[in-house]
């Protein structure tokens, strides 16, 4: 993990040896087996208090002083489980110092790049354009799902220095559709070519008109944290497969089916007139990693719930944030800036509303759609069934504050 930006990983962060700051008091909440590593990380916490630096650490950007933190690496990678207790620690050490400073956590938004986009049919027949993404606060490759063809990436249509047309297509910055032959990104051939030169590096023009008929209504977004187990591996013990799945579906349905829908439900189904996007977050288990939410699932046969799963593993009971979600929504045009319609957030749980606005609403949420389970509008008849998935979305409710109606 040579490789990662000093930031990734939070606990060995380089450090002069020469920083001394009278701030005693911290040592008396540290864990007297302390690493060299540990002290070092210390070192860099005591160099906050004294100097009132705060979030001008130089290994840790402004956004990662929160009690949150990003593991170093997602499912597959080498995680070293006692670092993360560490960090954790660590992370409670830091809240508790610097509590003064947290309202500066969301005082600005990282900065995010599209770096290609590929069009992918999707075996319910619907077809979605997936947007990879890089960005400033950590190394994971964050993903936008974007449904309709009128929500584009400003980084990604951006014209780069020395690129050639075929290097614009081959990352997927081009209009239209992509066919054998085809020679220019901005103009689409088979549409005689409606788009133009006029396009470069700002909202795209050629498909204006299209567009701004359709954001009579606010696009649907979901905010979705990955999780491995829920939509890989058939796990029953939460709902995020079937979320995730949910969304796509409202996403990508034809309008007279939705319409279709709504009548069967009887329950309102927003429409997807104005395209849709699951913005996907690299924050296993809330946050906390693959192997920690292993090992918050033996705390969970064990008799705990699971917010006490992850605070007896020393984690924060939800260590998710969602300034990066923030940025690729105003990156994709959603944003206060360039969407008057605002948008309509797929979510159950109103803290994520204030969270997805950011900190000077960048982003603004018309209306919040609720995600109801599949088993209980259905009356048991589909959707997950298990007595772990009950007791998840019991704790969802009654201590996470999620509104389930
Ligand atoms: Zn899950």
């Amino acid at each position: 993990m040579a490789n990662l930006p000093s930031h990734a990983s939070p606990s060995f962060g380089a450090q002069s040896p020469a920083t001394s700051h009278n701030v005693d008091e911290l040592s008396l909440t540290l864990n007297p087996t302390s690493t060299p590593a540990l002290h070092s990380r210390l070192d860099d916490i005591r160099d906050d208090a004294a100097s009132d630096r705060g979030d001008m650490t130089p290994a840790v950007p402004a956004s990662l002083l929160s009690p949150s933190f990003t593991p170093p690496a997602t499912p597959g990678g080498t995680i070293n489980t006692a670092q993360l207790l560490q960090q954790a620690q660590l992370a409670g050490v830091r809240t508790d110092t610097t509590h003064t400073k947290r309202p500066k956590l969301l005082s600005c938004l990282p900065d995010v790049e599209c770096i290609v986009r590929a069009r992918i049919p999707t075996t319910t027949g619907a077809e979605m354009f997936l947007h990879l993404y890089h960005n400033d606060l950590d190394n994971k490759e964050h993903l936008a799902i974007v449904f309709g063809n009128t929500i584009r990436s400003r980084s990604l249509d951006k014209v780069r220095p020395g690129e050639t047309e075929m290097d614009r297509m081959i990352r997927g910055a081009y209009m239209g559709k992509l066919r054998p032959g085809r020679v220019s990104s901005w103009t689409d051939d088979e549409k005689n070519g409606e788009s133009s030169n006029a396009e470069v590096g700002g909202a795209v023009s050629g498909s204006q008109t299209p567009l701004q008929s359709n954001l009579n209504e606010a696009p649907l977004v979901r905010i979705h944290s990955e999780c491995y187990t829920g939509e890989t591996a058939w796990s029953a013990r939460c709902d995020c497969g079937e979320q995730l799945d949910e969304a796509a579906r409202l996403m990508s349905l034809p309008m007279e089916t939705l319409n279709e829908v709504a009548s069967q439900q009887s329950m309102p189904v927003p429409s997807n007139a104005a395209g849709g996007v699951i913005v996907y977050l690299r924050q296993e288990g809330r946050g906390i990693g693959l192997g920690e939410k292993l090992k918050a699932y033996n705390l969970q046969d064990l008799g705990s719930d699971t917010v006490e799963a992850n605070l007896l593993l020393r984690h924060p009971a939800d260590a998710r944030s969602y300034g990066l979600a923030t940025a690729i929504l105003v990156d994709l045009g959603l944003g206060a800036d360039s969407n008057p319609h605002g948008i309509r957030l797929l979510t159950n749980n109103p803290d994520k509303i204030q969270a997805v606005e950011g900190p000077n609403r960048e982003v603004v949420v018309k209306e919040r759609v609720p995600m109801v389970p599949l088993a209980w509008r259905s009356g048991g008849k589909m959707g997950i069934k298990s007595s772990e998935v009950e007791g998840y979305l019991q704790t969802k409710i009654s201590k996470m504050g999620h509104l389930l109606q």
